[in-house]
């Protein structure tokens, strides 16, 4: 069988007049004009050249053409590589060179900088505006909307998500049609999405959780999406009497509880609100279901893995837990030394087998040995628990680990009780470099005002309540945490900035 994700896709829609997408200016894009929009934009790629199997790289802005360019690269057997928009130009030179794409589309205002990288890795350079305007629309609009989907295979490359890398090069994590398709299928099931469900979109698309999760699984239900370029408090909050779901990173929950408008009354007709990509802190979780009566759906996931766990649908949503893993995939937590299984309830590194995780790492067999085992597991690099219940813990980034005098500290526990004092928004953990420990546990502290708590009135909390080697030496404060656009904490950065406190 044809499994090509487009054709599974395509063969799933019922109804080709619902509305596939809506855009922020009310526009509805039928499933059938979506049909005939990524058949003339598969059509333009032919015509410049797009073979199957060739790498498509767009650095574009969220439009309702951008997904349809995915699609067309799907559907024409190509590889889609979208590039995060806050990409440099020394940054896009590099994954170009990489990657080697036939096809780079860019917005028209920097079209002009990337050039001669592109053209230099025999790329074709067409452009793509915010409003979905350029040289790639204008070839698409002439050309036929007929094509047909290229047969693919389940292991066939599909797209090539470079992952955010804090450390070393960014590595394109290579996913195939059988990866996508089967993680969609196990989404949607274990979320119950029907047809009848409309999504607020308001991620960003260059990313797993906003081209992926979201569009993937809304367009396999035959469901709709409202389109929006941005996240946008009030627009959301205004939308939500006629959509059903929300996807979101936490950032998105804890500013939504910022405004007066969120209650009861106005999540009423929404059915599920969806939290990932960084950890949802607790108290979110539970000031949510205060306000909305709605618990938050934690779920996790990676790039190289798509979603491997989520909290139940029927059944207890646990704040603080990522939930058990989704049908099909396996997940164990192993000794980081010895790669042995450990109990349920021991902290150890997580690693996910399954038809979700990726074929590896685009020209690096190395890295992809490293990471992905021989017999199919992946490891995340995440280090978390089961707890008695089954439900996954995440501890953190096995690089955040803090190994303070010999002893292992899991920032986690120590963030956890930090943000639960009065005075605190939120913390991160880091270690630091120290003479005498060889890292020195620290506390960056967001206050809840100027001055609303001081160094010693943590370090007296947490006297008692937590071992003397878990507690901070320091206790730094900062306006806010640095954040990528994810909503993940860049611990690193906090890193740097603090690197020389204890030298
Ligand atoms: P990315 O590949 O950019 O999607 O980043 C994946 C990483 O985000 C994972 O390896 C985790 O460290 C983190 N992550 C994703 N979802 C969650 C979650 N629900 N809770 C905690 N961390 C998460």
């Amino acid at each position: 069988m044809n499994a090509n994700l487009f054709d599974i896709l395509e063969s799933g829609i019922a109804d080709p007049e619902a509305t596939a997408i809506e855009t922020a200016a009310g526009e509805r894009i039928s499933y059938g004009d979506l049909a005939g929009r990524t058949g003339r934009m598969a059509n333009a790629l032919v015509s410049l050249g797009v073979r199957p199997g060739d790498r498509v790289a767009a650095q574009v802005e969220k439009s309702v053409e951008a997904i349809i360019l995915y699609l067309a690269t799907v559907r024409a057997g190509a590889v889609f590589l979208p590039l995060n928009t806050g990409y440099t130009p020394a940054e896009i030179d590099y994954f170009i060179g990489d990657a080697t794409p036939a096809v780079f589309v860019c917005d028209p205002a920097k079209a002009d900088a990337l050039k001669d990288a592109a053209n230099q890795a025999g790329a074709q350079v067409v452009t793509l505006d915010a409003g979905g305007q350029g040289s790639l629309t204008d070839a698409a609009a002439d050309a036929p909307a007929d094509f047909a989907t290229v047969p693919r295979d389940k292991d066939d490359l599909a797209a090539l998500l470079y992952t955010s890398g804090t450390t070393g090069r960014s590595k394109g994590a290579m996913l195939t049609h059988g990866n996508l398709v089967s993680n969609t299928t196990a989404l949607r099931e274990a979320w119950h999405y029907t047809p009848d469900d409309v999504l607020i979109h308001a991620l960003p698309i260059f990313h797993t959780h906003g081209l992926f999760v979201a569009t993937n699984v809304t367009l396999f239900s035959g469901a709709s999406m409202i389109f929006l370029p941005k996240f946008d408090p009030e627009r959301i909050i205004g939308l939500m009497d006629r959509a059903t779901v929300l996807m979101g990173v936490p950032t998105f929950y804890v500013r939504l509880l910022g405004d007066d408008r969120l209650n009861r009354d106005t999540t009423a007709h929404m059915r599920l609100f969806i939290s990932g990509s960084a950890p949802l802190l607790a108290e979110t979780h539970r000031e949510w279901q205060a306000r909305t009566g709605h618990a938050i759906l934690e779920r996790y996931g990676m790039t190289e893995t798509n979603m491997n766990a989520s909290n139940p649908y029927e059944g207890d949503r646990i704040a603080g837990t990522v939930g058990m893993p989704l049908p099909g995939t396996e997940i164990v937590v192993t000794d980081p030394e010895t790669g042995a299984e450990l109990p349920r309830g021991e902290i150890g590194m997580i690693e996910v087998r399954g038809p979700n995780v990726f074929k590896g790492y685009w020209q690096m067999p190395e890295k992809t040995a490293a990471e992905l085992r021989e017999n199919g597991f992946f490891i995340t690099g995440d280090l978390g628990k089961f707890d008695e219940r089954g439900y996954l813990h995440i501890v953190g980034r096995g690089k955040d680990l803090i190994i303070t005098g010999g002893y292992n500290v899991y920032p986690k526990e120590i963030e956890s009780e930090i943000d639960a004092l009065p005075g605190v928004v939120e913390s991160a953990v880091i270690g630091l470099p120290h003479r005498d420990f060889g890292e020195g546990v620290t506390a960056v502290i967001v206050p809840a005002g100027a001055h609303a708590i001081s160094e010693t009135d943590v370090l007296a909390a947490l006297e008692g309540r937590l071992a003397k080697f878990k507690q901070p030496k320091r206790v730094l404060f900062v306006d806010e945490l640095p954040r990528n656009t994810m909503g993940k904490v860049q611990k690193n950065l906090l890193r740097d900035q603090f690197g020389d406190l204890y030298r």
